[in-house]
């Protein structure tokens, strides 16, 4: 391990409030990291919201486990703690947390079964960098949590992901596995990334990024660029070099962001209330968050009536909406029967999935990207009505 990986490590854990942080290739990597060292494996069974990512189901199947779903609530869309304690049994090894846009998991609730069933739980902060709930930041209050810096993510590095916990044994364990079996990125494939990072920054800004989203998509699929998913990645079945490291021009990356996190996570703040009260102003009812949470989203989500030609219509509007979650398990593309999950199993993510779409709150959208992104939605909406 290099010294500015160590240094990123331990800055994003001090950052975090926890004790360790271990990097790695991509967000996916760190969770899978964290499976390992709790032991998961054949016949263990492992609880997840059915609103998530493929991403986040692959390291379950790759360790022989089974993802078993659990319902979202229809206001934060993290899993529905009333299910909750309904999918346990005596092989459950896991709870993961994820925290949907960056919006909290009702937490309390959450610990509290977890502790009485004595099973640990997960965080999943890949959307939720610097949402508290109760006043704790999110990723302090499972066994362990992970974060990916991938470039739909509160902040990128191009692809990162990062594991933290205060559990030192936890810590020792991830330890040894890494120094066992983590493999270094081809020099190729940073080359690459970094490459990649400067195309972003030079080019990539609302008006944008639907289509650079799309040209990405299709170089990955290629084979040409480092895509944040390659095509083996819709299959339950591990890639050699899956376990990977991350690059110093990752971490160098990450720690610039970090200098930059507080004035991230105020923008983001302040968008969402921007959002609320331009949408309240056309009419639209905005989610009723409790009091208990205090969240910094990733991308402001929005139930409309027909998703699928707002999302064609948005790029030439010059407006940038994403579709995600696209499905229970996120994208569309993938085949739900590898991964355990049968139609109708969360109806109400489900729902989520064919209504749900999300607007910019990062650092390049302003107020006035807002108030057109609320018009073209409106606009559209009653169109449709
Ligand atoms: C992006 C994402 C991941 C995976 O992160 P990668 O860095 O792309 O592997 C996991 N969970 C959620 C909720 C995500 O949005």
């Amino acid at each position: 391990m290099t010294d500015v990986c160590t240094k990123y490590e331990s800055v994003f854990a001090q950052w975090v409030g926890v004790s360790n942080a271990f990097s790695f290739w991509k967000g996916r990597v760190a969770l899978y990291a964290i499976l390992e060292a709790l032991d998961i494996g054949q016949g263990d069974e492992v609880i997840l919201p059915g609103y998530t990512c493929v991403m986040d189901v692959n390291p379950v199947k790759y360790l022989g486990a089974k993802p078993i779903y659990v319902d979202i609530e229809p206001v934060t869309y993290n899993i529905d703690v009333n299910l909750l304690e309904s999918k346990i049994t005596t092989n459950t090894k896991v709870i993961i947390a994820q925290h949907t846009y960056g919006y909290p998991c009702e937490m309390d609730a959450i610990m509290e079964i977890a502790a009485r069933r004595e099973i640990p739980v997960i965080e999943d902060c890949c959307l939720a960098l610097g949402s508290k709930y109760k006043d704790h930041t999110v990723g302090t209050f499972g066994r362990a949590a992970y974060f990916s810096f991938q470039w739909n993510k509160p902040f990128t590095t191009g692809i990162g992901g990062m594991t933290v916990t205060n559990d030192s044994e936890l810590a020792d364990r991830i330890e040894t596995i890494c120094q066992e079996r983590l493999c270094q990125p081809s020099f190729k494939a940073v080359f690459m990334l970094s490459l990649q990072r400067l195309i972003y920054r030079l080019f990539i800004y609302p008006r944008t990024t639907a289509l650079a989203a799309n040209i990405f998509r299709w170089l990955t699929k290629k084979g040409v660029v480092v895509g944040s998913s390659s095509t083996c990645e819709f299959a339950p079945e591990m890639a050699d070099n899956f376990f990977m490291a991350m690059s110093l021009s990752q971490s160098r990356a990450g720690l610039r962001q970090l200098k930059k996190i507080e004035a991230n996570i105020a923008h983001r703040k302040q968008m969402r209330y921007v959002y609320d009260d331009l949408l309240t102003r056309a009419g639209w009812t905005v989610p009723a968050i409790p009091d208990t949470m205090d969240p910094v989203l990733v991308r402001y989500p929005v139930r409309i009536t027909d998703k699928a030609t707002a999302l064609a219509k948005a790029p030439s509007a010059g407006v940038e909406i994403g579709s995600w979650f696209e499905c229970p398990l996120h994208p569309i593309e993938t085949p739900m029967h590898l991964y355990d999950y049968t139609d109708g199993m969360c109806p109400v993510a489900e729902r989520a999935s064919r209504q749900v779409v999300n607007l910019p709150l990062h650092p390049r959208a302003d107020e006035k990207t807002a108030r057109k992104t609320v018009a073209f939605l409106t606009e559209f909406n009653q169109a449709q009505a």
